[in-house]
């Protein structure tokens, strides 16, 4: 039997849970078809953070700002803390040369709006005692924030299902068509079919798969990150931590950053966030490897060895699991949001990489707009799935 609906979500991760939920909030009837179980993608094995400071002015800043608002309304509206807050964050500068990268991209950020300053040694040092003393100055932003996405996720299916959305498990869709009305015809391993006029792809990582089962290009690669979680620990620090080098290296690619082999090859760069648990999530690592999500000795020993040179107290302290995901990554290092030319109906909302807990409520909501309104605000053109080529393929 052929089921009909509104909408059928592809992909139950964070950003196919939130377009489910926003879609239903506007009185669509909506079904989320999931490959796995719950959380089973990047959104269940990643860091929480709502971060403004890795942000370059631009579309994605604007949209984290727009995010962290939907996020503090969610908080009432979905009827839990969401794990929602807000310790701010800073990033650990080591030398001259990222001094200088990381006071140029401060004053940019700045005249974007983004409360963000530069802090001496000792001023880092009051917020953070326990940091190894070879860090020379700080950024600080009070704005960075943080979300549980376990909850998040928990919760927009939740209040999505009050309101008449379907969420299916161990659902992999396998087939997408469409049949003489126009509709969409999709259909599940098991055999199922689901009818709807709109399909929305929001399958991560496996995005260009499921696109391809429509003979569409969406060019999307895993990129696997690793990260451990620690035994619950007194807090030891004001705010959230990240390494400056990464940051620098993304922002002026020639420049002369001594970093290993090791941490070439693992993308490592340092994360700390402190958890609702009391717990820290240590990462992380940024690997080209395929669909392989399992974690590495390699990966694992090399976050610890980095933890404890940036903060050597956690020397003492026991990790008790490690996890990996799959971050969702485009060539162009920008998500993937919007309607593809030539299948009217089709939408793509995918490709965050590291940005999607950050981005999950503006894309649901931005896509809901598409999708009932058939609204899309020109500042998106930029995200559309239109921009990769040998995309407007006609499909009847
Ligand atoms: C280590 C690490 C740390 C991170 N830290 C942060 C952070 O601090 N802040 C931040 O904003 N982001 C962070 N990210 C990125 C964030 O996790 C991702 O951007 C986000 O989870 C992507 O969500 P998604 O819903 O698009 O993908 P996923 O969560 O991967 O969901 C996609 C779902 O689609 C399903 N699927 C695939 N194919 C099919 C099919 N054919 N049929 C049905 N279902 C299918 C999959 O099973 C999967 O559940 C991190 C990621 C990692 C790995």
């Amino acid at each position: 039997m052929v089921q009909s609906y509104d909408v059928l979500v592809i992909g139950g991760g964070i950003i196919g849970l939130s377009c489910g939920y926003y879609l239903t909030k506007q009185g669509k009837r909506v079904v989320v078809l999931e490959s796995g179980g719950f959380a089973d993608g990047a959104s269940g094995a990643c860091d929480d953070m709502i971060l403004f400071q890795s942000k370059k002015p631009g579309i994605n800043l604007e949209l984290a700002f727009e995010s962290l608002e939907l996020y503090k309304s969610l908080v009432g509206e979905l009827e839990d803390s969401l794990g929602f807050a807000n310790y701010g964050g800073m990033v650990l500068i080591e030398n001259e040369r990222e001094l200088e990268v990381m006071e140029e991209f401060v004053m940019q950020q700045r005249s974007y709006g983004l409360d963000v300053e530069i802090l001496t040694k000792a001023a880092m040092r009051k917020k953070q005692p326990f940091l190894h003393e070879r860090f020379i100055a700080s950024t600080y932003s009070p704005m960075d924030s943080q979300a549980y996405p376990f909850a998040v996720m928990h919760k927009f299916a939740r209040k999505g299902r009050q309101m008449g959305m379907q969420v299916v498990h161990k659902s992999p869709v396998v087939g997408i068509q469409k049949d003489g009305t126009g509709d969409f015809l999709v259909t599940t391993a098991q055999n199922m079919q689901y009818r709807a006029p709109h399909v929305v792809n929001a399958a991560g990582a496996w995005a260009g798969k499921v696109a391809d089962l429509i003979g569409l290009n969406v060019p999307m690669e895993p990129r696997r990150g690793q990260i451990i979680i620690t035994e619950k620990i007194p807090a030891i620090g004001e705010t959230n931590l990240w390494s400056a080098k990464y940051l620098v290296t993304k922002l002026k690619p020639g420049i002369q950053i001594d970093s290993t082999e090791e941490e070439k090859r693992l993308g490592l760069a340092f994360a700390l966030t402190r958890t609702e648990g009391d717990s820290y999530l240590i990462g992380s690592t940024r690997e080209f490897v395929g669909y392989d999500k399992r974690t590495t000795m390699e990966g694992i020993r090399a976050i610890i060895n980095q933890a404890v040179s940036f903060i050597p107290v956690l020397k003492d302290v026991n990790f008790i699991r490690a996890i990996a995901g799959l971050r969702p990554a485009t060539p162009d290092g920008k998500m993937v949001l919007g309607e593809h030319a030539g299948v009217s109906g089709f939408f793509t909302a995918a490709g965050h990489e590291g940005d999607g807990i950050s981005l999950a409520p503006i894309t649901g909501k931005l896509l809901a707009d598409m999708v009932c309104e058939g609204r899309s605000d020109a500042r998106l053109e930029e995200l559309s799935p239109n921009r990769f080529a040998s995309n407007a393929k006609e499909v009847s």
